[in-house]
């Protein structure tokens, strides 16, 4: 049993089959990437594992309990994360009081008491976002303001604010996109900095070969909607059904 068991989803947008009968299971603690060409359905199945959509029929389980018909914030408390293609951070607020949102993001209970716990445990969240900010190597630009990083930082920051919560399964949707080799190699180096360092389960979308076979333990391929293969990158690399469904041979 995976930490993440998708089976039998089927998405629809109008007469458009997004997702056909898809069937994942990614294993705890391992980098599992999703691979396919464009259009091929995988961010609509990210958005399916998230709540952002809501799939037609199938079960999404994570860490043995349903997410089908929990909202975005619910599924995030049980421990999945996000970090999405274009970075979504405070660009007015500076680097650690980025880091330090995530942290006081939890609304349960009346709004004086919720102040009151904000107020009384900010020094400790000071603390928790300098450690994060220290594990990602950017504590020395703590008071940098967000919108003046780098795009290589403002990505390592997200994933900062990502992290701080201590998700189980960490979700990336193309985590290089637009990137220069050098960002892309730091990133690469990056997130194997944090595989390192702790456990966590790593689901990542990607486009770029090099990144794909640098991180992933397992790869599945997703062709108009539906997985082709499921292999270790030993095994992708030439199959038949993968040159086929990139290379039209
Ligand atoms: P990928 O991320 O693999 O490039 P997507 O999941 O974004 O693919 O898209 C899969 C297919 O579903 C595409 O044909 C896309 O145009 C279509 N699609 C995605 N989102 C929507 C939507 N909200 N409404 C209608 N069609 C959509
Ligand atoms: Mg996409």
């Amino acid at each position: 049993m995976g930490i993440l068991e998708v089976k039998g989803v089927n998405k629809r947008f109008g007469g458009l089959q997004a997702l056909g009968d898809v069937n994942l299971s990614v294993r705890e603690n391992t980098v599992h990437a999703i691979i396919g060409p464009n259009g091929a359905g995988k961010s609509t199945l990210l958005n399916c594992l998230v709540g952002k959509l809501i799939p037609d029929s199938g079960s999404v389980m994570f860490d043995g309990q349903s997410v089908l018909g929990r909202k975005p914030h619910e599924i995030n408390q049980m421990g999945i994360s996000r970090v999405f293609q274009t970075p979504e951070i405070f660009a007015d607020l500076s680097v650690l009081e980025n880091v330090m949102i995530p942290c006081f993001a939890r609304r349960d209970g009346a709004f004086r008491l919720h102040a009151y716990e904000t107020v009384r445990k900010e020094a400790d969240i000071r603390e928790q976002a300098e450690a994060m900010l220290a594990d990602v190597n950017m504590l020395d630009k703590r008071n940098m303001i967000a919108s003046s990083l780098s795009r290589g930082d403002k990505r390592r920051l997200e994933m900062a604010m990502c992290l701080v919560q201590s998700p189980k399964l960490l979700l990336l949707d193309e985590p290089t996109a637009g990137m220069a080799r050098a960002d892309t190699n730091n990133t690469i180096d990056l997130l194997k900095e944090i595989k390192a360092k702790r456990d966590i389960t790593m689901c990542i979308i990607e486009h770029d070969m090099h990144v794909v076979f640098s991180l992933a333990e397992r790869i599945t391929v997703l062709a108009q909607g539906t997985p082709l293969v499921e292999e270790t990158p030993e095994n992708i690399k030439g199959h038949p059904k993968v040159r086929e469904a990139y290379l039209g041979e």
